[in-house]
């Protein structure tokens, strides 16, 4: 009987039919769309030939929606309706929003599900909604311009995106009605767009400063394989701070306070980012405010914008120090460094990356455009238009995950920059008798302690058998998938009861909370250690005098008066001194009721085998081996 055939998910069972996929930089300040025309990946344009769309929303009285240019001119007299740099909000709690933001820039609503909604004339809206109609407009324009339905999209995001970021993003190209190939990282897909997959084996670093974030990407090529070694960068960093440093200038040169109102504000942002595009073509940029009486012209030099902007620009460099550092490799080793995001239209930025780099960077026209190509190009394998073998892109774990272990100690099963998708098992066992149930805590992040860590999640493993504590063996296996998303599960191996969690954490790390948990474990490194000793002495204490007990109860009446009380001193010494925190003396204090304790164990031990034998004999047992 001839086997029924069934093609690989993704693939074509007609090999000539092109599948339409398409690449999305779904940017904070900037969207675009690429697609592959005539074997090359190229932006589509809207109908007036723009290929960029700002990433602009505009929710109208009458519950119309504008997004891209039509939605930013409302920015300056409706700047509460008119969401902008939506992508900050993406996978963020009320809190995490407020800790950022001072003043907010929105109303925002809290809801039940922790998602907060922005309060708008037309309703109130989440972060994951603003994106789902800047994504639905790229989608439009892609089918218009293809004449047919995608058969799925490739979308970016910052490399320094945690799990609740890009489960937003998945959320709001589902909400678009996209089918998501694969979410990658932004610097990763740039490095494609650049062509660097052709060239000879190396290690290339890409720098990414868009309109709101920074990122920083050391990546090693080898035949064509990409292999992240290491990410850094600053979710809160970018040509916006820019305008915001030329926006004060403005203010300061005017002898405006600093709380202006809304719109006024808005009028000199507009002008300040005018005046930093020109001055990227210009030596100098004249700048015009108008106020309800009267109209105040600036003029700015490049070189003043230069001295606003190098400080901004030194705090790109810190990362790309780091990101070295952790990718353990020397400056000489990088062998090109690319340039992502319009910001690096500034010559200072050039300049300043290429001093720090000591090599002349590479530049594309349009540095804007490179992360949607490169998208692209991964869609189009994606879909099987071209060869997998073709693109394999690897990405990293930006911090360790790990899960909660006895004495709240934290065990890390994927270590931080491990390469994804990454699949690790460890084995774990029941801590008491009897025990019949598991608590999974999973937690993220580089110290010894969880409670210097963040959560990401629990759940409980039920229906393990009960056994003698340490003899159930629990696999728990974590699984980051290509998208950068953890999957936790924990079977039980004898009885193969499983549980699991998909980690769907309720907000997401600042990039500033990222930092602040991996200098934290540098400076606490040996403190973290010794907590480390000490709680694990606490939990071996613990489970000695637990058993001495229970054994006591059983058996005690083998002892002698005395014999039991040096026994019973010598545990509540031990009880005593675990509580202080002196891991030393508590392993000293264990040593010492061992020893006082040696003869009840043997006596024991002695009178159960005398019980399991009567009323058989030696040669009885023998005769089983
Ligand atoms: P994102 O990835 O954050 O969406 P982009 O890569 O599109 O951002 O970059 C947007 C930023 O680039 C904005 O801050 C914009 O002002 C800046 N930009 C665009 N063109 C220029 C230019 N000619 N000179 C200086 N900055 C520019
Ligand atoms: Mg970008």
């Amino acid at each position: 009987m001839a086997l029924i055939q069934i093609s690989e998910p993704g693939q074509s069972s007609k090999p000539h039919e092109r599948k339409l996929a398409v690449g999305i930089d779904l940017g904070t300040t900037n969207s675009l769309v690429a697609t592959v025309r005539s074997g090359k990946a190229v932006t589509l344009p809207d109908e007036k030939g723009e290929h960029l769309l700002p990433s602009v929303v505009y929710y109208a009285k009458d519950k119309s929606i504008l997004v891209g240019t039509a939605a930013k001119q409302h920015k300056i007299t409706d700047p509460l309706n008119t969401i902008t740099s939506v992508k900050r909000y993406m996978g963020r709690s009320l809190e995490d929003i407020k800790a950022k933001e001072s003043p907010l820039h929105y109303e925002f609503v809290q809801t039940d599900s922790n998602v907060p909604r922005i309060k708008t004339q037309a309703g109130n809206v989440s972060a994951i909604e603003v994106s789902a109609e800047i994504l639905s407009v790229l989608k439009q324009r892609a089918e218009l311009s293809l004449g047919d339905e995608l058969t799925g999209a490739v979308i970016t995001v910052p490399a320094y995106f945690d799990d609740a970021q890009r489960q937003a993003t998945k959320d709001a190209a589902r909400l678009a009605g996209l089918n998501v190939l694969r979410l990658i990282n932004e610097p990763t897909a740039a490095a494609v767009a650049y062509g660097l997959d052709k060239i000879s084996n190396g290690v290339i670093a890409v720098y990414d400063l868009g309109g709101g974030t920074f990122d920083i990407s050391i990546l090693r090529v080898t035949q064509g394989v990409f292999e992240v070694l290491a990410t850094a960068g600053d979710t809160a960093l970018g040509g916006d701070d820019f305008d915001n440093v030329i926006a004060n200038w403005i203010k300061q040169q005017l002898d405006l306070d600093a709380d202006i109102d809304k719109s006024l504000r808005n009028q000199i942002t507009h002008a300040a980012c005018q005046a930093k595009q020109t001055l990227t073509t210009e030596r100098s940029a004249d700048i015009t405010i108008k106020f309800p009486d009267k109209e105040a012209t600036l003029t700015l030099s490049r070189e003043q914008l230069n001295s606003l902007i190098d400080p901004l620009i030194k705090k790109t460099l810190l990362p790309c120090r780091r990101a070295l550092r952790d990718a353990q490799v020397e400056l000489e080793e990088i062998k090109a460094v690319v340039m992502v995001g319009g910001s690096t239209r500034v010559l200072r930025v050039r300049d300043k990356v290429g001093e720090f780099f000591q090599q002349q960077p590479m530049v594309d026209s349009n540095p804007d455009t490179v992360v949607a190509l490169g998208a692209e190009i991964q869609a189009d394998v994606l879909v099987g238009n071209k060869a997998e073998s073709d693109l394999l892109l690897l990405d990293v774990v930006p911090l360790s995950l790990g899960l909660e272990t006895m004495g709240e100690l934290v065990e890390k099963i994927i270590p931080r920059n491990t390469t994804i998708p990454v699949t690790r098992a460890q084995d774990f066992t029941t801590y008491k008798d009897g025990q019949t149930a598991m608590s999974i805590h999973v937690v993220q992040g580089e110290r010894e302690l969880v409670s210097d860590c963040r959560s990401l999640g629990r759940f409980s493993l039920k229906g393990i058998p009960p056994l003698v504590a340490g003899s159930a063996r629990i696999r728990v296996t974590f699984e980051v998938d290509a998208d950068g998303l953890l999957h936790v599960s924990a079977r039980e191996e004898t009885t193969g009861v499983e549980s699991g969690i998909e980690v769907k954490p309720s907000y997401g790390l600042t990039d500033s909370e990222i930092e602040k948990m991996l200098l934290d474990s540098m400076e606490h490194a040996e403190e973290d250690i010794a907590a480390r000793m000490l709680h694990e002495q606490q939990v071996e204490a613990d489970r000695v005098l637990e058993a001495l007990a229970a054994a006591l109860e059983d058996d005690g009446d083998i002892l002698s008066e005395q014999e039991r009380q040096k026994i019973d001193a010598a545990a509540q010494q031990l009880a005593k001194i675990k509580t202080g925190n002196d891991d030393r003396a508590i392993k000293q204090a264990m040593q010492e009721l061992d020893k006082v304790a040696e003869v009840f164990v043997s006596r024991r031990m002695d009178s159960n085998i005398r019980k399991a034998m009567a009323g058989h004999n030696v040669d009885e047992f023998k005769a089983q081996d």
